[in-house]
């Protein structure tokens, strides 16, 4: 494991301290935007890992390199760090239950267990009065067939943990479908979970910051349009009504204050009619809100700080009418989108936002941003710019 402090101990008597030490475990994108957001603050971010080239170092963060499923690794990040937090969720749960005994980590390593495991999570909402889609645990195909039988077709089957833009999310029509689901995950050690299929709608999000001192601050209601499971763009406000968007937040702070969540808390919402189920839970920054970063006064990203800090949280409303950000995948031929930044810094208004990834076909390699009188407005002039970098 090696610690690279930066300033030797020579300038460090006339070099200011940082105002707060946040250590983070992964150095990709969410750690990358939070540096950016660390620098305004004054805050010095560590993040563990085993890339020195990583997205959030390249940005600036201080790398301890290291594995996240290393003690020594998560004891080196976390010395002389005030909090500890997460890009990413691939820490082993007992090895965070001990970093937990000897550091402040936020969230507790118990509400990011709940969230991460989505038979727990579903259980938890429920047991807790918030409305989830039916489901069941599964352990094969014949169970599936007896949920499907009181649901109906078509069923969807999910990994419990590990999924992410969609891998770990198979629909099954029919039995046939449910057979073939099963044995591949079996194969695969993936434990799974059945749930009915929703008549969705629309699609949204509701972030919200918490302090440990309990004070929150929810942003406004965002819609997430997704593609093949993965997110294409999102919008906000989400064009829902009042009542829906104070439901979609009453829920997402009862969820935030019943455990006792410290940091941002994106809630995925499905709308169905006029009902609002829960689906996913994310303990951090989430990609529904990186347009936050321009349309509001302070982004998901320093709000993170401000909660996992005990600081005030900032202003979360809209500085436009509306905003809109679409994701910057790879494309098919394999290009950088990076090579064609200047197409994209052409279009009126739109942010482009790179976070020095490698290219690869489908991977997120960045997001554009543009603000609107109308979510529509915003849309098109950030799809614009995202076509620009997508290429020919
Ligand atoms: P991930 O962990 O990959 O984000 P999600 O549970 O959010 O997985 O599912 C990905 C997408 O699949 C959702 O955004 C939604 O479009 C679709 N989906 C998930 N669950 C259901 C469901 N029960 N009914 C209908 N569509 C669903």
């Amino acid at each position: 494991v090696t610690v690279l402090t930066g300033a030797s101990p020579a300038r460090r008597a006339s070099t200011p301290a940082p105002t707060a030490r946040v250590g983070m475990i992964g150095a990709g994108q969410l750690a990358r935007m939070t540096q950016q957001a660390a620098i305004a603050l004054g805050v010095e971010l560590r993040v563990l890992t085993e890339d020195p080239e990583a997205p959030a170092v390249r940005a600036g963060a201080t790398p301890v390199l290291g594995r996240a499923d290393d003690p020594a690794g998560l004891d080196a990040l976390a010395a002389g760090c005030d909090v500890v937090t997460f890009d990413h969720e691939l820490v082993p749960a007992g090895l965070l239950a001990g970093l937990a005994r000897r550091a402040t980590v936020r969230p507790s390593p118990a509400a990011k267990a709940m969230a991460q495991d989505k038979l727990h999570a579903r259980r938890t909402l429920r047991g807790a009065g918030l409305e989830v889609p039916p489901f069941a645990p599964c352990d094969g195909a014949a169970e599936v067939a007896a949920f499907a039988a009181e649901h109906g077709w078509p069923v969807v089957v999910k990994a419990r943990s590990g999924g992410y833009d969609g891998r770990g999310v198979w629909r099954a029509d029919d039995e046939r479908d449910a057979a073939r689901i099963c044995r591949e995950a079996e194969a695969a050690g993936v434990a799974l979970l059945v749930e009915a299929h929703v008549d969705i709608a629309a699609e949204l999000a509701v972030l919200v910051a918490r302090t440990p001192s309990g004070a929150r601050a929810a942003y406004p209601v965002l819609e997430t349009h997704q593609r093949d499971g993965i997110c294409i763009d999102v919008v906000a406000p989400a064009a829902v009504s009042a009542d829906q968007a104070a439901r979609a937040t009453r829920m997402a702070v009862a969820i935030a204050d019943g455990f006792d969540v410290a940091g941002v808390l994106a809630v995925e919402l499905f709308l169905t009619g006029d009902r609002l189920l829960v689906n996913e839970l994310a303990l951090r920054p989430h990609n529904s809100g990186h347009l936050t970063i321009d349309a509001c006064p302070a982004s998901q990203f320093e709000q993170h700080l401000r909660a996992l800090l005990d600081w005030p949280l900032g202003e979360t409303g809209l500085l436009a009418p509306a905003a809109a950000m679409v994701n910057v995948l790879g494309p098919p031929d394999g290009s950088d989108p990076a090579r064609r930044l200047t197409h994209a810094l052409a279009v009126p208004g739109a942010r482009v936002h790179l976070y020095a990834k490698a290219a690869r076909p489908g991977r997120k390699l960045g997001h554009v941003t543009a603000l609107g009188a109308t979510a529509d407005h915003a849309l098109d002039r950030a799809r614009a710019a995202a076509a620009a970098l997508a290429g020919p």
